[in-house]
């Protein structure tokens, strides 16, 4: 067995540096972030935020592995991200515990992470096979024409807190293995898991340069924006952002995919069966503690049905267990940082001052009295819900990243309809009905990028592409699937005769016969 660097496991207090160049480097810049045990309260590792310097090193040693990378047939590519696939089953659970004590999502939630994660590289050891061209024999007289898709260079992937694993995941498997070299900037927030999945590349026989990545901030940022020698940019987080990577990338000439924010609805028709609803909107809207692009936080009623639901949900929710996330038990923990923290708790005060109902009020939870002093300084917010909640409230219209779930009520179909189409963000919505007719006009009519029927969370699995639409996604490819293969390669397509080698024989035909279609 191939052990892990035991400092990368083991993550007591310690600077987290950088991976260039196959090798892992320490930080030179006096500028550090905190990163924290979110179940304790405690500073668990100090950040080096790296400098433009460090971001340049990484470029050039992913530009100067570039050439023998992308002239390696796919077919060994292929072979690494197998062995990449086998290392990452073998150390699952050494990167779910990494994931675990930076975000405190539950250890079950970050072996979750870890499989999607994993399903994409799957999907990546088809690579042979699915950036395969086309070909047409005799476009014109002995004219052939064929197509194929190449790498584009040197392409970046920027990451956000929440899914250290499953996110990058999406990027570097697609990338590598259609022959592109990577430079990644994970969160500064949940950096280890991250920085893991260089080492276990580096034991699937990644040569050193094609995988590197930088720790660090907008400082880094900045420059992978602006080097000319970076070819693509894959970025997730949170709209803002997304949108000025976007904008700024592609004015300087970079193809860009940037996926950003959202505020998930589920709809909940009359004839659905409300004990199955309110089990969903459990899962969903609370599980991870709120903090998925995919979880739902706005629950539509049509209809009669937010009473019967909103009973359920108060019933179901004292089934809860919140704990730190290594407890197997637990099925739920604390926010990222004491900053994401008071930013929820400040909406949880708002939506009070907004005028709508809590009716399920996490603010004052503390792991005082359930015996677990340890964790008294925790970044614990327990479920919050809200009923009555209205359009023009900004717990409604702001993306809140935290469990807090509200409830909009809706007269018919067409009202409901209507919310989840105004809202600014599409990433993902659902329907709950046994109406068949209803759910199909609410998939065709519903303008979101990703729609679950019965099914709160509907994250495409690797062989799909993930994306939402309208402002939860800046570009024009989705991530990772068929959409991935073309935002990391581009086509060439070529247009071949070949000439008979008598002269006499070469020179007659070329008079007529050796005309491309287009010229007749
Ligand atoms: P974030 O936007 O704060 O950070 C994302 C990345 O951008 C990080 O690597 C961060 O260091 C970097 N960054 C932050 N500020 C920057 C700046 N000014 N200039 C350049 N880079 C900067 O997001 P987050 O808080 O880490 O993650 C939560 C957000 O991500 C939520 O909005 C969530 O909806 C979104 N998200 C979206 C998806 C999706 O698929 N659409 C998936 C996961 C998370």
């Amino acid at each position: 067995m191939n052990d892990l660097n035991p400092n990368l496991v083991n993550i007591n207090t310690r600077t987290i540096g950088h991976y260039i160049n196959g090798k892992h480097v320490a930080g030179t810049s006096d500028r550090h972030s905190n990163v924290f045990n979110p179940a304790t309260g405690e500073v668990s590792a100090h950040l080096c935020n790296a400098t433009a310097a460090e971001t340049i090193a990484a470029i050039d040693a992913a530009q100067a592995a570039f050439p023998a990378w992308s002239a390696t047939p796919a077919l060994r590519r292929a072979r690494i991200m197998f062995k990449f696939k086998a290392l990452l089953d073998e150390h699952a659970n050494d990167l779910a515990k990494a994931i675990s004590l930076e975000h405190g999502k539950t250890i079950s939630d970050a072996r979750g992470e870890v499989t999607r994660g994993i399903e994409v590289v799957e999907f990546a050891c088809g690579m042979p096979h699915l950036m395969k061209g086309e070909f047409n024999d005799q476009v014109g007289t002995g004219i052939d024409t064929y197509s194929m898709r190449q790498a584009l260079g040197v392409v970046a992937g920027i990451t956000p807190f929440n899914f250290p694993i499953m996110v990058p995941l999406w990027m570097i498997p697609m990338a590598l293995a259609s022959g592109n070299t990577f430079v990644l900037k994970p969160s500064e927030k949940t950096p280890s898991a991250s920085l893991m999945l260089a080492d276990l590349l580096a034991q699937a026989g990644l040569p050193a340069g094609v995988f590197n990545l930088v720790n660090g901030d907008k400082e880094a940022v900045d420059v992978l924006l602006s080097d000319k020698r970076v070819q693509a940019i894959s970025f997730v987080g949170s709209t803002p952002i997304a949108e000025h990577i976007y904008s700024t990338g592609t004015k300087n000439g970079k193809r860009v995919q940037a996926l950003g924010g959202a505020k998930n609805h589920l709809v909940v028709m009359p004839d659905a069966d409300i004990d199955q609803v309110a089990d969903a909107l459990i899962g969903a809207g609370y599980g991870s503690a709120g903090e998925r692009c995919m979880a739902i936080s706005v629950a539509v009623t049509v209809g009669d049905v937010a009473d019967k639901l909103v009973e359920k949900l108060q019933e179901k929710v004292k089934t809860i267990t919140i704990d730190q996330g290594l407890n197997e038990k637990a099925d739920m923990g604390p926010l990222v940082t004491p900053q994401h923290f008071e930013k929820v708790k400040n909406y949880v005060d708002l939506g009070v001052t907004e005028g709508a109902k809590l009716v399920i009020d996490g603010r004052d939870y503390s792991h005082k009295g359930h015996g677990l002093k340890d964790y008294d300084n925790g970044f614990f917010l327990a479920p919050c819900l809200f009923d009555h909640v209205t359009k023009d409230m900004r717990i409604y219209k702001e993306e809140i990243f935290g469990p807090v779930l509200a409830i909009v009520r809706a007269a018919n179909f067409e009202e409901a309809l209507k919310l989840v189409n105004d809202h600014e963000f599409g990433n993902g919505t659902a329907i709950f009905t046994r109406d068949g007719e209803a759910a199909r006009e609410f998939t065709q009519r519903v303008q979101v990028g990703m729609v679950g029927v019965n099914v709160a969370i509907p994250v495409p699995i690797a062989f799909h592409s993930f994306g939402g639409w309208k402002r939860s996604l800046f570009g024009d490819h989705h991530i990772y699937g068929e959409e991935g293969i073309r935002f990391y390669t581009r086509l060439k397509t070529t247009t071949s005769r070949w000439l008979p080698s008598n002269k006499d024989s070469a020179s007659k035909s070329m008079g007529s016969e050796f005309v491309m279609p287009t010229m007749k």
